[in-house]
């Protein structure tokens, strides 16, 4: 076994891994990376099917990322942001504000005119990753409710139903995963959950299973919406409205990559404004360009997709809706290094001022907030994104993804393909005209991606559905072994499971 093989194996324990499996094989040791492609430590080369877990945008070793990060290096590489101001953390601050903004003249405009007393975000907490990211909106959310519906509101949280949002106590607390639940539960507060849009297996879609995404074919009157409504009117009634409503915009990612109805969100989003509720928008996963949307062009009635992205780089902006609470992270420093935002309203800003001994201060933050490297990156990663050629890029990929995803659908073992943007989630089942799940024993998305793996890419599954992420620089080719790796791999293993 490789050296750095048998160290991992001695001594590191891996994150959302059964180690007694792990320790089975030998596990694949990374040490270089270029555009889409990683080298392990035996020389083998992979395809970075899933971004390196959703952080890569640009590609590995991006030689302006680099430089950017060189040229920091040589200034200073952190110094602390209690007290203290830096350089590229004050400026990506403006960046990203400029970043959320609403663009004047799109679609979007006139839809946020219904959010019109929506303030537009103005303020930035820095923060380390996508966890703490949530940890500070939900903070924030907590103490502006209990601070502008007097010290005795009970502010209460609602999420969607199988919601990931992180792994500390107030982020898990937040999430509705059960197995989550199982282990921390009495660790956790509580919140509610109200049903997420999945089509593919909504018990208010009356159609029965076709060879397209569930979205297209779906029979419903909008029920989903409709919870949405009445879990809210329910806890208005109670006379303690909803403190704030958290989702992901556009697709949930860990709950299984499930991409939203066009319109949910916006239905959705209104819903919670009028009953009073912050939004506080989970932008971990869909922020930084993931969700491209191909912008429209013709008149009201007759409006058609053109092949141009909007300029927009978040999902929320995208579809015109403003949050109280933008979280951002991952892909933020172009998936080089831990840092994470929290952008909010000066409204929310506001009601902590006061004087140093009314203690209004809010009391939070990190070692590493605002780091230097992290914000030099982030900055280098926001000029290629919004590049002319990184957006024509993007465009090419969409299309491409699209296109060989197209290929899948032969296979009786896949139930439903769901693409929103850049990331496309692969639901397998046993029996498609059922909708049949495999049984968790079975290891379906896991065996699935460990064949991927032996043909040279890596992904990694949500349960049974098999996430395909490329970064930005993936050539149309590399899209094109990506899926084949993963039609290869549905059929060895799903033969195996027969
Ligand atoms: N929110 C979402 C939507 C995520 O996908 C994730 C991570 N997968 C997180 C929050 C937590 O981010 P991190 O792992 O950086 O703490």
């Amino acid at each position: 076994m490789n050296k750095l093989a048998k160290l991992d194996q001695r001594y590191v324990w891996h994150p959302f891994t059964q180690m007694r499996d792990w320790l089975r094989a030998e596990p694949i040791v990374i040490v270089e990376g270029r555009g889409a492609v990683l080298r392990d430590a035996r020389g083998r080369e992979y395809l970075d099917g899933n971004s390196s877990i959703w952080t890569n945008l640009h590609g590995h070793q991006h030689p302006k990322i680099n430089a950017a990060i060189q040229r920091q290096l040589k200034k200073i590489a952190h110094s602390s942001a209690l007290g203290l101001a830096n350089e590229p953390a004050s400026l990506l601050a403006e960046r990203l504000i400029r970043a959320a903004a609403i663009r004047p003249g799109t679609r979007s405009t006139r839809r946020t005119s219904r959010h019109a007393s929506t303030p537009p975000l103005a303020k930035v907490f820095f923060s380390d990753d996508g966890s703490t990211a949530l940890e500070v909106a939900l903070k924030l959310a907590y103490e502006f409710t209990r601070r502008t519906r007097g010290p005795k509101a009970r502010p209460r949280f609602l999420s969607l139903s199988g919601a990931y949002h992180g792994d500390t106590i107030g982020a898990v607390s937040l999430g509705h995963i059960d197995l989550f639940h199982a282990a921390y539960g009495g660790m956790l507060f509580k919140t509610d959950a109200v049903m997420s849009p999945y089509c593919y297996r909504c018990p208010f879609n009356r159609a029965r299973p076709e060879r397209q995404d569930a979205r297209n074919y779906r029979k419903c009157k909008w029920e989903c919406v409709g919870q949405v409504e009445k879990k809210f009117s329910t806890q208005s009634k109670r006379g303690n409205p909803y403190a704030a409503f958290v989702f992901e915009p556009v697709m949930q990612g860990a709950a299984g990559m499930i991409a939203q109805p066009e319109g949910w969100l916006e239905q959705a989003t209104e819903i919670a404004r009028s009953h009073g509720a912050l939004l506080i928008a989970d932008e971990v996963m869909t922020g930084f360009g993931r969700m491209a949307k191909k912008a429209e062009s013709g008149k009201a009635g007759k409006r058609k997709r053109t092949g141009i992205l909007v300029p927009q780089i978040f999902a929320t902006a995208q579809a015109g809706v403003i949050p109280d609470f933008l979280c951002l992270a991952k892909g933020m420093t172009g998936g080089y290094l831990p840092m994470a935002a929290t952008l909010t309203t000066q409204r929310v800003f506001d009601a902590f001022l006061g004087k140093y001994e009314e203690f209004k201060t809010f009391f939070h933050g990190h070692s590493f907030t605002g780091n230097q490297l992290g914000a030099a990156a982030s900055l280098a990663s926001l000029d290629l994104l919004q590049s002319a050629g990184s957006i024509r890029a993007r465009a090419e990929l969409q299309r491409n993804l699209e296109r060989e995803l197209q290929s899948l659908w032969d296979l009786p073992a896949i139930g439903d393909i769901r693409q929103a943007g850049l990331v496309a989630g692969i639901e397998l089942v046993r029996d498609w005209r059922t909708r049949e799940p495999f049984p968790a024993a079975a290891r379906a998305g896991i065996r699935v991606c460990e064949a991927m793996a032996r043909r040279g890419v890596l992904t990694r599954p949500v349960g049974n559905v098999i996430v395909l992420m490329p970064p930005y620089c993936t050539t149309k080719a590399q899209l094109q072994q990506m899926v084949m790796a993963l039609r290869e791999a549905v059929m060895e293993t799903h033969r195996c499971a027969d």
